[in-house]
């Protein structure tokens, strides 16, 4: 029996993500949001086409493969000097428990095994909806979490997509109320034209200077982190 491989992105037959992909992983996402709480935030990609795709086929289409792909490449964004602690916003244990893990966990644990830091679950998610499917006004009310430990003094803060902000908004308030004194904000896509960003010059620096040179060092860079995985890297705990 031959079992045929697809792109998880745009579903072409060969590998888990085609070139075409890859590339996209590699294209801006645009400016980052400014949400309150954060020190800053830097987005993988546009939350449209195959940025999109490759999103929801995390999210929804069981392709655990793409956390690991996506936060690798997500941390070629962030300069690990910065921070001290990987965490993500959890989504909630009945969400977790139907789809059989959490999205942002995936790409928390990858993004700090590239960036050799610890990855530690620092909140738990409240009751609620989940933001998917709610209009703009309930968004921006976001879920509620709680802190379960002390909050380490850097945290970079992970999760699949921002569109109003809310939630990362909610996730940075409860590590600020544990002791956090910075919160980075970092995700796979973002929604920026729903968001105003920071006026030049004053968005705080959470990106690499690498990473901000251009789309081909940009790439190359995101190329070889994928291709090389650091595998000796703290564990998430
Ligand atoms: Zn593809």
């Amino acid at each position: 029996m031959i079992l045929e491989r697809r792109c998880h992105g745009c579903g072409a037959a060969g590998p888990a993500v085609c070139p075409d992909c890859l590339d996209a992983l590699a294209a801006p996402a645009g400016p980052a949001p400014t949400v309150p709480g954060l020190r800053g935030c830097a987005s993988l990609l546009g939350f449209e086409g195959r940025g999109r795709d490759l999103v929801v086929a995390l999210k929804y289409g069981n392709a655990r493969g793409l956390g690991h792909l996506l936060g690798t490449a997500m941390a070629t964004l962030v300069d690990p000097s910065r921070i001290d602690v990987v965490t993500w916003a959890p989504t909630s244990a009945s969400r977790r428990g139907r789809r059989g893990y959490d999205q942002s966990r995936l790409l928390a644990v990858a993004a700090g095994r590239a960036l050799g830091r610890p990855c530690r679950l620092l909140l738990r998610r409240g009751p609620g909806p989940p933001q998917t499917g709610r209009n703009l006004a309930q968004r921006q009310v976001g879920p509620r979490f709680a802190a379960i430990r002390p909050g380490p003094a850097r945290v970079l803060l992970v999760d699949d997509v921002v569109t109003t902000g809310a939630t990362l908004a909610a996730a940075a308030h409860a590590l600020h109320q544990a002791g956090t004194e910075q919160v980075w904000g970092l995700t796979a896509a973002s929604t920026p034209a729903r968001v105003p960003a920071l006026p030049a010059g004053r968005a705080p620096r959470l990106v690499s200077d690498r990473a901000q040179a251009g789309s081909v060092t940009g790439r190359e860079s995101v190329q070889n982190r994928v291709a090389q995985p650091k595998r000796n890297a703290p564990e998430c705990r």
